[in-house]
């Protein structure tokens, strides 16, 4: 795979696609700015090399919303990418004159040589035109041809999206000369090396929601122990005959058959779990009750958290570990009544100062590491991708990588 330290960006424009999707407030701020940081490498990479920039990424999903009846000019203001150009200029030095936007080029209107040769060039989101997701590979192609007019070679640095075919990270790619990004690089290297050659003892913890969309990521992993968190406990419980009543529990069939693997050496599953009353407007409080983890959850109740003795089971275990990798929440951390999560990104967190590389994956563990009151620096490696990461450590061949040349 080419990468953009390969590339000689004196005298050349570089069309870089970036994943710049980032939480605005109501008044249209951008309201976390992670992801400009997380590209900021290449970009300037670029810019102190003698090269100019087009920037291109999408933000939101305008066309579903507009599929559901949301107006054009409705869906412009609330998804224009314009709102970027304010938070990025003081990381790069540049005032909003040095920026030119490019708002509709869908239809091939703009020909760069017309187009300031010295300024920054931004484009409107990516997503305002179905050409750049669209199910038809013709209608994508022809998008790839107008995005190719907007530099000389391709950067991808976009993580969100490498496990999708969509114009802007594949089709382009075909079609131009093209390199991978400081963060897509990095990326696949943190992730492959988990897989691969970890610094041993690696220990993995697992949680969330669901195990069939894990199943093939913890049958890679050589870690151990595998330590089962969240509502993915309740399918491992459930498969050696537990009651587990109303907790959220999917995929019991695929725990069962890693209980029944040699994998099963290296599976630990918390014991202790914190059980509620379901009512029907949503959660007696008062009925919290904390178990052992072996006695049975009731038809009405449902484990929504791991409880305090299970977090001190973890801490012990990491004592010792070089690498730790995350992915899945310990519980409904979204509620203010369920937050082992928050306590496990906290001690998650303080392992870097120990020497031990934890690398954090998953779209709503990332989440809940920041509303936690944490930041990416405290990690080894926060990946930015979530269906991403776990695609690569599944082992799927990813076409935005494909593409490049990286297999
Ligand atoms: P990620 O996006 O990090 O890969 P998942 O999507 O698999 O993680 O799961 C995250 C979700 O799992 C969170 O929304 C969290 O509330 C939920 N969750 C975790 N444990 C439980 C539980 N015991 N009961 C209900 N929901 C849970
Ligand atoms: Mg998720």
């Amino acid at each position: 795979m080419k990468t953009i330290k390969d590339l000689d960006v004196r005298t050349k424009r570089v069309l870089m696609r970036c994943g710049l999707d980032m939480p605005l407030d109501d008044k249209g701020n951008i309201t976390d700015d992670g992801r400009i940081l997380a590209s900021l490498e290449s970009i300037k990479y670029v810019l102190d090399n003698g090269g100019t920039l087009t920037l291109m990424t999408h933000m939101g999903r305008p066309q579903k919303l507009m599929a559901k009846g949301m107006s054009k000019d409705e869906v412009t203001k609330k998804f224009t990418t314009k709102v970027i150009i304010k938070s990025i200029i003081p990381h790069l030095g540049l005032s909003e004159e040095d920026v030119f936007f490019c708002d509709d080029y869908y239809s091939g209107k703009y020909k760069l040589a017309d187009l300031p040769d010295n300024k920054l060039i931004l484009l409107e989101n990516l997503r305002f035109t179905p050409g750049e997701n669209s199910k038809d590979e013709d209608e994508r192609k022809s998008f790839a041809v107008i995005l190719k007019e907007f530099g000389d070679v391709f950067v991808n640095n976009d993580f969100g999206i490498p496990h999708r075919k969509n114009t802007s990270v594949y089709e382009l790619a075909k079609i131009m000369d093209s390199y991978a990004g400081h963060l897509l690089l990095k990326e696949v290297t943190e992730l492959n090396n988990l897989v691969e050659n970890p610094e041993t003892p690696f220990i993995a913890i697992l949680g969330g929601a669901k195990v069939e969309g894990k199943v093939k990521m913890i049958e890679r992993l050589k870690a151990n122990p595998i330590i089962i968190i969240g509502a993915m406990k309740y399918a491992f419980d459930k498969a050696r005959g537990r009651d587990v009543g109303a907790s959220l529990c999917l995929g019991v069939d695929t725990a069962k058959a890693l209980l029944d693997s040699p994998k099963k050496d290296s599976i630990y599953v918390v014991e202790q779990d914190v059980v509620v009353k379901k009512t029907e407007s949503g959660f007696d409080y008062y009925t919290i009750r904390i178990t052992n983890g072996n006695e049975p959850i009731s038809e009405n109740e449902a484990g929504l958290d791991i409880g305090e003795d299970a977090l001190t089971e973890i801490k012990k275990r990491l004592e010792n570990s070089k690498t730790v990798f995350w992915n899945g929440n310990a519980g409904l951390s979204e509620d203010e009544h369920f937050r082992a999560t928050f306590k496990l990104v906290e001690i998650l967190a303080g392992l870097k100062d120990k020497g031990v590389k934890v690398v954090v994956g998953g779209g709503d563990s990332v989440t809940a590491l920041k509303e936690a009151g944490h930041t990416i620096q405290e990690f080894h490696h926060v990946s930015t991708g979530g269906g991403a990461s776990l695609a690569v450590l599944s082992g799927e061949k990813l076409p935005a990588l494909d593409v490049l040349g990286y297999y």
